[in-house]
């Protein structure tokens, strides 16, 4: 089958493209999820979903993202990513690469945008708010992004530094050489650690990022360092309840299980949330994801109301 393609068909803009074409190899799922929320189930799906397409009423899921071409395959055509968003949204090539360039921080010839802000990049990499950013602490520091960790008493023990025009693991986040890894927790507006005080609910997911997207609907969230939260925590959570949003994969649920384990005991409840979706082996769907998507605030809220009781025994009881 013919795969629709970008070509370079205007002047002027060969070095732009050469340049967005440079960062964006290895990044067009990224790219996609920020800038086609309507295709992230065919990013997501291991089976054809229906087509997303404006002009194609696909009644039998015909649409599915190719990981190897980097490509989506339909009924109604190939498509690669410039071609995709041009005929998603009837954008000209040249919006489309201007949008592109804008996501991956490139101008014509300038491939790492310095009068870019890096949290403002950051941000939008990462389809979280800004101020839900800043309140976790997030801040600029030369061309990265640097969010303070805290340990089990809510000092600051670590940081977590983000370089938005990095390699893959830069972009996604590392934790300061040698500091022990700690969590990521909301701020008070005079700038000091908002910490857990019994009574209240709280809500624990897998990353700051995770955390900063679920700040956005009110709740008190903690961004743990990885998949489950270290057992000296648990106190830090002492008389709350405690409810886990984990991603839709096998670590995440076997994470989660651990930490409802850990603060089992000490915290006056543990509830596990699972979002509608098939759990994936790894790297699945995380509450970001189903947030950009159709209907994510009311899938994450049907996530978080029906999140039964976790207890030692296994047996699950929806708390009230
Ligand atoms: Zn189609």
């Amino acid at each position: 089958m013919m795969i629709t393609q970008t070509k370079n068909n205007g002047t002027g803009r060969g070095s732009l493209l050469a340049d967005v074409k440079a960062l964006l190899s290895g990044r067009e799922v990224d790219v996609l999820r920020a800038l086609a929320p309507e295709a992230i189930r065919a990013l997501d799906a291991t089976r054809h979903v229906h087509c997303p397409l404006p002009y194609h009423l696909d009644e039998h899921p015909s649409f599915r993202w190719d990981c190897n071409k980097q490509c989506f395959h339909c009924t109604c055509g190939s498509y690669d990513l410039f071609a995709y968003l041009q005929k998603a949204n009837c954008w000209e090539f040249s919006e489309t690469l201007s949008r592109v360039a804008g996501h991956l921080g490139v101008t014509n010839g300038n491939p790492k945008q310095p009068e870019d802000d890096p949290l403002e990049t950051v941000c939008q990499q990462k389809r979280i708010p800004l101020d839900a950013a800043k309140l976790f602490g997030a801040r600029t520091e030369r061309q990265t992004v640097v969010v303070p960790q805290y340990d089990s008493r809510g000092e600051q023990c670590s940081t977590t530094t983000i370089s938005p025009w990095g390699t893959k693991k830069q972009r996604k986040g590392l934790n300061a050489a040698g500091k022990p890894a700690g969590m990521h927790l909301p701020h008070n507006p005079d700038g000091k650690v908002r910490l857990p005080q019994a009574g209240e609910s709280w809500f624990l997911v897998e990353s700051f990022k995770c955390a900063a997207a679920l700040h956005q609907l009110g709740f008190l969230v903690a961004g743990m360092n990885g998949k489950q939260i270290k057992k000296e925590y648990a106190r830090l959570f002492f008389g709350c309840v405690v409810t886990i949003v984990h991603h839709l994969d096998k670590p995440g649920v076997s994470g989660a299980k651990k930490s409802a384990e850990r603060l089992y005991g000490t915290v006056s409840a543990v509830r596990i949330a699972r979002m509608q979706g098939e759990t994936k082996d790894k790297e699945g769907t995380d509450v970001r994801d189903v947030l950009a998507g159709r209907d994510g605030e009311r899938i994450v809220h049907q996530a978080i109301e029906d999140a039964a009781a976790w207890t030692p025994g296994g047996e699950e009881c929806v708390l009230k």
